[in-house]
């Protein structure tokens, strides 16, 4: 246990290490080789071949104390043998309190889901609920090797809390609806703000729920907003049918023209699902540099449909991997969301050879980077870069035999074979366990949190 009662770290993490003779899957290049990487001060400070006589004399200067001058101290040395070392991944949108509805409303549309089962349940959440959800949530994707979330949800200061004590980084996005959510939008919007100021792996961005949820004052304001603070927007856009004549009875247009001329694109924007798209939404996503969060196991599960992804990346839209909410996936499971994006994608364009696993991980990896204008300083393997790394297990059945290990990322791999996961260069996951929390009692803590306090008759 390294972490201390206040979700901080101890500098001893911060330490320097080098991970050695590992397959390296930088994301930078298409590819693999086998190396090692040395990580200090949160950074990737040494990215080496093995193959390169030149990057192994870098890598023995960087073993050596001496060559580092006074006071410096040799690194910690992981063998790194058995084990491929990618980015973490990047899990472009979820709800991550929503894991309090795991299997408690399944099997319904989303309009039913909704307004039936989800909302009802939520109005009932009180800010320690939600950091409570939030943990749990934020426990399930680090073990499973996502090392970013962009979350969107209300009282996101309660999910800031959770996201210091584990480590994790995390875009927070305060959300609201027309009405009596929209009152507390402001006031949650500062809340999360002040939770996040001074905390690197922090960023926030307000979140009009959708185009169907929010007026065209509504959106307009939160622009407003976000271009005060110098932020993006978050949006579930296009996501359902119904969604789509719904716009087109009342506005005559399409989710996403309504969202463009609500100024919504005007400032960097990340639109979740994007399932019903014409090709001419597609132009304007391009256009303007929005960035898609695809959730395809959500959109199967809800039956929503399934998202022209291969055209939107064939378009150069920024086409990025999320879960969704727990309630409609049922997990926060990035290695399972990946191949059913690859094979969802295949199926949509009757064409096994889009989405390859090439694509599908620098999706999960640095499209979502470049989501949140990090593109280039995360989720890569490259020096100079955020250590945001993580550590798998190749040894196992599902891996064998190692013939190409971006495809088995993709199509063999397991979230449970991930094994050390490292955040700004904190290891907040070692050998398949959580350094700051512990997962029995938060378990513990969600199951009482639902039997006593979300749960009314
Ligand atoms: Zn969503």
């Amino acid at each position: 246990m390294s972490g201390n009662a206040h979700g901080g770290f101890s500098y001893a993490e911060m330490s320097r290490t080098l991970i050695k003779d590992c397959v390296v899957v930088p994301v930078t290049a298409p590819g693999f080789f086998t190396g090692s990487v040395g990580v200090e001060g949160g950074r990737i400070v040494l990215v080496a071949d093995n193959a390169r006589e030149e990057d192994r004399r870098r890598v023995e200067e960087f073993r050596t104390a001496a060559a580092r001058g006074p006071g410096s101290c040799p690194p910690r040395e992981m063998d790194g043998r058995g084990k491929l070392l990618m980015p973490g991944l990047v899990n472009t949108h979820t709800h991550v309190a929503m894991t309090l509805m795991r299997n408690m409303a399944d099997d319904l549309p989303l309009m039913a889901w909704l307004r039936e089962r989800v909302w009802p349940f939520e109005s009932r959440l009180t800010p320690g609920d939600i950091t409570v959800g939030a943990r749990l949530g934020m426990a399930e994707m680090l073990l499973s090797g996502t090392t970013t979330l962009i979350d969107m949800y209300w009282h996101e200061a309660a999910v800031a809390r959770a996201a210091r004590e584990t480590g994790i980084r995390a875009l927070l996005c305060p959300s609201f609806i027309d009405g009596e959510r929209m009152s507390g939008f402001e006031r949650d919007l500062d809340e999360t703000l002040a939770a996040a100021e001074g905390v690197e792996t922090l960023t926030v961005r307000p979140a009009p729920h959708a185009a169907y949820s929010c007026s065209a004052e509504n959106l307009r304001r939160a622009v407003d907003l976000a271009r005060r603070h110098n932020l993006g927007i978050t949006i579930h856009v296009s996501e359902t049918l119904d969604e789509q004549r719904m716009i087109r009875e009342r506005h005559g247009c399409t989710p996403t023209e309504y969202l463009r001329d609500a100024g919504v694109f005007s400032v960097p924007a990340i639109a979740a699902h994007c399932v019903h798209v014409t090709d001419g939404d597609i132009e304007i996503l391009r256009t303007n540099g929005v960035t898609v969060a695809h959730n395809p196991q959500s959109n199967m599960k809800l039956a929503s449909g399934a998202a022209p992804v291969a055209r939107m990346l064939d378009a150069g839209v920024n086409v990025t991997i999320g879960t969704d909410g727990a309630s409609s996936n049922n997990d926060l499971d990035m290695w399972d969301e990946m191949r059913s994006a690859s094979l969802l994608g295949k199926l949509t364009a009757a064409d096994p050879a889009v989405m390859p696993a090439w694509e599908v991980v620098k999706m999960a990896t640095a499209a979502g980077a470049r989501a949140i204008g990090m593109e280039g300083r995360l989720g890569i393997v490259a020096e100079g870069a955020i250590a945001d790394l993580i550590l798998v297990d190749t040894q196992k059945p599902h891996w064998y035999p190692h013939n190409n290990p971006v495809s088995a990322l993709v199509y063999s791999a397991r979230a449970s074979d991930v094994h050390t996961v490292w955040v700004n260069g904190r290891e907040v996951v070692s050998g398949g366990r959580l350094t700051s929390l512990d997962t029995d009692a938060l378990m513990r803590d969600v199951q009482r949190c639902v039997a006593s306090t979300c749960v009314s008759p």
